[in-house]
């Protein structure tokens, strides 16, 4: 029987960073075995908000790779590949552009929030208020089953939904309609104490950053501004660092609730602890990452590889919907 199929990935915006690894690659790498995975460089998505720096993609495409090896994903099992380079993602777009209605995306809540965090205005660029779209895209050109992905994408799943059963109901039943796979961290907040940890609001500790540069951006996370000296009583549900104790140390995070309360803990040793804590957790993802690094030729090769066969699909999924659609003008 064949694999059902998982569609996932990120934006080549920068390397990946400790709240990408506890909302959706870590569910990547556990579903590899069970899931046929295609994990998406979703570069033109990237040019949404940076539409000027395309020249940034060739390193970030890269990065975002290597990331997600070092993490555990494995090539010869996971089909990375790079957006821009299935056309077919592009042409479903377009198709797509007239099963949804301006007013469903502008009231999409994560295109809100982000339109707020990018001061958008009144200047919103169109490709960013589609990207939904253009997401639902990415979904369905291989006809995925299951999406892995953080709690605010789950709008945007929800609009692939419709989309889908728009154009089954429309056209012809062809398309599959997805399920997001939502981690138990569903989102993980930022240094700075924002609700989401983001590569774009420099709030992140990157899973390639050197334990020293760990150390340093853990003395300046959020804690909670009421302690001031280490005897008074916290309150770790305002702090950023007992959110990342509760994340990446489970088994201690219940005694440093309890000396933190007390004011038997200081903010000090307690943020000291959740540097040894990260940089054991990062080790292993810093070692294979380095291996990488010194062969850059292997990851193109493998997103060479990953990319025909995305292109593949994509091809058979494109021939499917005009089959619906009735424009198969030509005979395959
Ligand atoms: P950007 O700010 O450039 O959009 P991002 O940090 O939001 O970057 P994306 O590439 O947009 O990252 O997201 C990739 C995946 O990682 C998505 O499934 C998203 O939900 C998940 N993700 C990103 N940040 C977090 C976070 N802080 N907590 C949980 N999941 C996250
Ligand atoms: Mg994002």
């Amino acid at each position: 029987m064949e694999k059902k199929r998982i569609l996932t990935g990120d934006r080549p915006t920068g390397p990946l960073h400790l709240g990408h690894y506890v909302g959706s690659v870590a569910n990547r790498v556990k579903l590899q075995d069970e899931y046929d995975a295609f994990v998406i460089m979703a570069d033109i998505q990237m040019l949404t908000t940076h539409f000027e720096h395309p020249e940034k993609l060739h390193q970030d495409v890269l990065n975002v790779a290597m990331d997600n090896l070092a993490c555990g994903l494995d090539p010869a099992k996971a089909t990375l590949f790079i957006q821009s380079m299935v056309p077919q993602i592009a042409e479903l777009t377009v198709i797509y552009s007239n099963l949804v209605t301006v007013q469903q995306l502008s009231h999409n809540p994560t295109i809100k929030t982000e339109a707020a965090q990018y001061n958008f205005g009144e200047s919103m660029p169109l490709g960013f208020l589609s990207y939904p779209v253009s997401q639902a895209a990415d979904i369905t050109f291989c006809r995925a089953h299951l999406v892995p992905v953080g709690e605010d994408q789950l709008p945007h799943i929800e609009q692939t939904r419709k989309i889908v059963r728009k154009f089954n109901a429309t056209y012809a039943p062809v398309l599959v309609e997805p399920d997001a796979k939502v981690s138990e961290v569903p989102r993980l907040v930022g240094l700075d104490g924002n609700t989401k940890m983001s590569k774009s609001l420099g709030n992140a500790i990157f899973l390639s950053d050197p334990p020293e540069e760990v150390k340093r951006k853990v003395s300046t996370a959020l804690t909670d501004p009421a302690r001031i000296h280490p005897t008074d009583k916290g309150h770790p549900d305002v702090c950023v660092v007992y959110a990342y104790h509760k994340v990446f140390n489970p088994e201690g995070a219940a005694d440093i609730e309890q000396r933190c309360k007390a004011g038997t803990i200081g903010c000090v040793p307690c943020k000291k602890l959740l540097v040894d804590v990260l940089n054991r957790f990062l080790a292993p993802i810093r070692e294979r990452r380095a291996v990488y690094e010194k062969d850059p030729d292997s990851v193109w090769d493998i997103l060479n590889k990953g990319t025909a066969r995305a292109y593949e699909e994509g091809a058979a999924t494109m021939a499917l919907v005009r089959e619906a659609m009735k424009i198969a003008y030509f005979p395959q």
